[in-house]
């Protein structure tokens, strides 16, 4: 067991919740960011639960138990909130059983599935007045045609347009790839219309929900990130304890200039600790 450096003692005392990010603050693609496993086990350690909000809704929560687990993390399927399971569970509160024209990858699919909604697959110009929402989200295999599907929907048919998250980016090993908020705005730019909601990070959806579920108060959590547009915001429109991880998205040089603009910003993009690596969590 390690100990805890000084300036987080107190604050981690009261902290009953550790929520990850996971792309850039434990894995980048397949691989592990260095000792992440060892600090998520040492806080397990100290009777600190730990959950996982991520805005990737590419792969389903069952598959994330997995892909944590070939890191050497043990996790249940619970204790993630993916901006597709959030989406789920949200759209189904405003409509049961739904006809859904989803871009988006698995991840999304399955979840809409599970929570009882019909995936429409390929509809055809018949079955455009059918559809209740156009779900949009990370797409790996986004193209002309699903996007022309999406824009009929929303303006020849009554389909309400929701999105997952609007990530500009995606962080892989070598860089970035783009992000659903390309897909967002794909659809936003040929209908003329907004998202009516993002369920994904900076909204608080995902945080509320994990407070509730958990039945704690927000000051008992902490959200670990690398984005300050996501993470970090989200978690301070939650009133929870914010932490910036530079290991992902956001640089050493990034926070540099942030110091130089702090009385311009939005107060809810100024995270409440800084770490280089998690590993600074923790003293030798
Ligand atoms: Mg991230």
């Amino acid at each position: 067991m390690k100990n805890i450096v000084p300036k987080l003692i107190e604050e981690l005392k009261n902290i009953k919740v550790a929520i990850f990010d996971l792309d850039g603050v434990v894995y980048k693609e397949k691989t592990l960011i260095s000792g992440v496993n060892r600090i998520i086990q040492d806080l397990k350690d100290l009777s600190v639960k730990v959950v996982y909000n991520s805005n990737n809704s590419t792969i389903t929560r069952q598959m994330y138990v997995e892909k944590l687990n070939n890191l050497n993390i043990e996790s249940t399927f619970s204790d993630f909130y993916t901006s597709a399971s959030i989406t789920s569970q949200e759209i189904t509160k405003i409509k049961k059983h739904a006809n859904i024209f989803i871009i988006g990858e698995i991840g999304l699919k399955e979840e809409l599935k599970a929570f009882g909604h019909h995936v429409v697959e390929n509809p055809s110009i018949n079955d455009y007045q059918e559809i209740d929402f156009v779900i949009v989200g990370l797409d790996f295999h986004f193209n002309y045609n699903t996007l022309m599907i999406a824009q009929r929907c929303i303006l020849e048919g009554k389909a309400q347009f929701y999105a997952t998250n609007a990530d500009t980016t995606l962080p892989v090993i070598n860089g970035l790839k783009p992000g659903a908020g390309v897909m967002v705005n794909a659809v936003k730019t040929c209908t003329g219309r907004s998202p009516i909601k993002i369920f994904g990070k900076p909204q608080p959806d995902g945080i509320n929900l994990i407070i509730k579920d958990l039945k704690i108060k927000p000051d008992q959590a902490i959200i670990f990130g690398d984005r300050l547009e996501t993470d970090i915001i989200a978690g301070n429109r939650a009133g929870i304890k914010t932490a910036m991880v530079l290991t992902g998205i956001t640089t050493k040089k990034m926070m540099e200039d942030l110091e130089s603009r702090i009385d311009f910003l939005d107060k809810n993009m100024i995270p409440d600790f800084v770490f280089n690596s998690l590993n600074e969590i923790f003293s030798d």
